[in-house]
């Protein structure tokens, strides 16, 4: 902690967030001359450093209840999902309706209660989907509850907020999006196993053919954690397409895979239905995995809406987002 000890604690909360839980020797996220660190913020938003409950720097109390899956509340996912697909509509991860998808997560997850930082990033340009889009300047949504330590285990949770440019993105992605929100809620004041950072990535969709050329504000957000950081994340799910059927793919990079293992040990515990799989590559876990991190996928069923403009919130199931809600806090909440 040398370089932070004669800094006042207020400003610790805010500067560390997430990359707090790295030694500040290798933390490249947590030092404040990083260009790509900074935690720039609409001028519209309250303060970070307080939660809803107005501490300071809060843990989450001891006494807190455990999370809860039938804390669950999926009419606040469909509520993203008519938001980000029937309002905002397509959001290539550079465009203005990705910056204004992404001002509107951050407030909710504010008013959620959770501390949000803004990882900003460069995205090429490059063809999505058979469209060109242009490089240009998109952003990750980094929240937690203010409770992740230096050197101590943390999890996290992630979902893309940007879409290929010919799609609204009811399922592909504010289903995910939708269920992190939910997640947000369901444990904002409650008591899960390790600390949680969840993270509305940008820039998810692919920008031409090769396996560099896609998930680039995931692999912002890995290349940025510190040595510590790396060490003491246990796990890492990414939520993208969760709203489509009534059984839940659950899904590794590689096999066996203990962290899919954890995740269908959750769906058992909060009985939703899963469907495992493996060798998927194709979301924001593999810029975990690739690097050596654990990292899985929740969602992927096929769909006739798919990167198309039927991509619309009449293709989202209100069931299917619950189950996948549930599923996040029981492993959240696990012991
Ligand atoms: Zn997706």
């Amino acid at each position: 902690m040398a370089r932070l000890a004669a800094v006042p604690a207020t400003l610790i909360t805010l500067v560390c967030l997430v990359a707090c839980s790295s030694d500040p020797q290798t933390d490249r996220a947590a030092a404040p001359e990083s260009p790509s660190a900074n935690a720039s913020r609409t001028p519209q938003s309250p303060a970070p450093q307080t939660s809803k409950t107005g501490s300071p720097s809060p843990e989450t109390p001891a006494r807190a209840p455990r999370a809860d899956i039938d804390a669950v509340r999926p009419a606040t996912a469909m509520a993203a999902v008519r938001h980000l697909a029937g309002d905002v509509g397509p959001r290539p991860g550079t465009s203005p309706a990705f910056h204004r998808a992404a001002d509107w997560v951050e407030q909710r997850l504010f008013t959620l209660g959770w501390q949000v930082r803004r990882q900003a990033f460069h995205t090429p340009g490059g063809v999505s989907w058979g469209v060109p889009v242009p490089a240009g300047r998109s952003v990750n949504l980094v929240a937690t509850r203010g409770d992740v330590r230096p050197g101590r285990p943390w999890l996290a949770v992630g979902a893309h907020l940007d879409t290929v440019p010919q799609a609204p993105g009811a399922e592909d992605n504010a289903s995910g999006v939708g269920v992190l929100l939910t997640v947000a809620e369901a444990v904002a004041d409650a008591r899960t196993r390790l600390p949680v950072v969840l993270v509305a990535f940008g820039s998810e969709e692919p920008r031409g053919p090769g396996d560099d050329d896609h998930h680039f504000g995931s692999r912002a957000f890995v290349s940025e954690l510190g040595v510590a950081e790396r060490r003491t994340l246990r796990g890492m799910v990414s939520l993208d397409r969760v709203g489509v059927g009534a059984v839940l793919p659950v899904s590794s990079a590689r096999e066996p895979d203990a962290l899919r293992a954890q995740l269908l040990a959750a769906a058992r515990r909060a009985n939703v239905p899963v469907d495992p799989q493996t060798n998927n590559r194709a979301s924001d876990h593999w810029s975990f995995v690739r690097t050596g991190l654990p990292g899985v996928r929740l969602g992927s069923t096929p769909y006739a809406g798919y990167h198309s403009a039927g991509d619309v919130p009449a293709v989202v199931n209100r069931d299917q987002l619950e189950r996948t809600a549930r599923t996040v806090v029981a492993w959240l909440g696990g012991r």
